[in-house]
């Protein structure tokens, strides 16, 4: 056997290595647990995208660059060699992509995929609750399904960066009959809805990377529910079955 790179991806590697030569900045950006850090990395994905290398082992359409995983792995041993900025939409590129690529629906991923490779949504995780930590099938936050839409109410917290993100995925419970990982809905919420209040919690360094969040009567559309009702568990355990994402 023959464990050689092929032409292809020695032409990868240099383009990947070429282009971050170019383009990783001198500076370090400011840290992304500050406004000014994050947008300074919002604008580095973008950046990032404008060659397919936000995302890229998704299909182009989407705005990737349709890797194969030797490919992927080229690119990351490029990325971080290049000493070039973390990624402030690891949330959505590496945690929530895999899931909609497996569970959405193909309206779903047209709307959300292509707009989270470009950063114009940076997504932040709604899992943790007081009370729901560790123990997360512990979950409180109600979502009760009422016209068309999942009404919440309840609190998450230690939500990463989610003072400044666009978009937070997580579990809420849409059985108020239910108990543990029964009757959990996995739900796409934008942070600019009615009736979110957000409270940064300071750190120990005095940055406000994470926060507490307050859900009252906040109106999601049923449209934006990834998987069945009541099946969000399973949604939110499932590893990603494709390395599309
Ligand atoms: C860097 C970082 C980023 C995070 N980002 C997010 C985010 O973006 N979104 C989000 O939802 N959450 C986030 N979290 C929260 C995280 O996912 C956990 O929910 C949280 O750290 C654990 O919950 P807790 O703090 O309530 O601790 P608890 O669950 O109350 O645990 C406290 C202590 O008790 C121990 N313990 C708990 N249960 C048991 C048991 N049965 N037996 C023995 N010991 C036990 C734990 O090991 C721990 O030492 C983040 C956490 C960290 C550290």
């Amino acid at each position: 056997m023959r464990l050689e790179y092929t032409e292809r991806q020695k032409q990868f590697r240099a383009e990947v290595r070429e282009w971050l030569a170019a383009n990783v900045p001198k500076e370090p950006l400011a840290s992304f647990d500050t406004q000014e850090g994050f947008e300074q990395h919002r604008a580095w994905e973008r950046k990032l995208s404008e060659q397919g290398f936000s995302a890229v082992t998704w299909p182009k359409e989407l705005g990737g660059r349709g890797c194969d995983l030797i490919e992927w792995l080229i690119f990351e041993e490029e990325y971080w060699a290049a000493g070039a900025p973390l990624r402030v939409n690891q949330n959505g590129v590496f945690l929530l992509a895999p899931t909609l690529m497996e569970y959405g629906t193909p309206e779903q991923k047209a709307r959300f995929l292509p707009r989270m490779a470009r950063a114009d949504d940076i997504w932040a995780q709604g899992w943790s609750e007081p009370g729901a930590g560790s123990d997360m099938a512990a979950i409180r936050c109600k979502a009760i399904r009422r016209n068309g839409c999942y009404v919440i109410n309840g609190q998450k917290i230690w939500s990463t960066r989610a003072v400044w993100a666009d978009w937070l995925f997580g579990l809420f419970r849409s059985d108020p009959e239910s108990q543990r990982h029964h009757g959990l809905t996995f739900l796409l919420v934008p942070l600019d809805a009615p009736g979110i209040t957000i409270r940064p919690i300071k750190q120990l360094n005095g940055l406000t990377g994470f926060a507490e969040i307050f859900f009252d009567d906040v109106e999601v559309p049923v449209a934006n529910r990834v998987g069945d009702e009541g099946a969000g568990w399973a949604i939110a355990m499932a590893p990603p079955a494709s390395n599309a994402a």
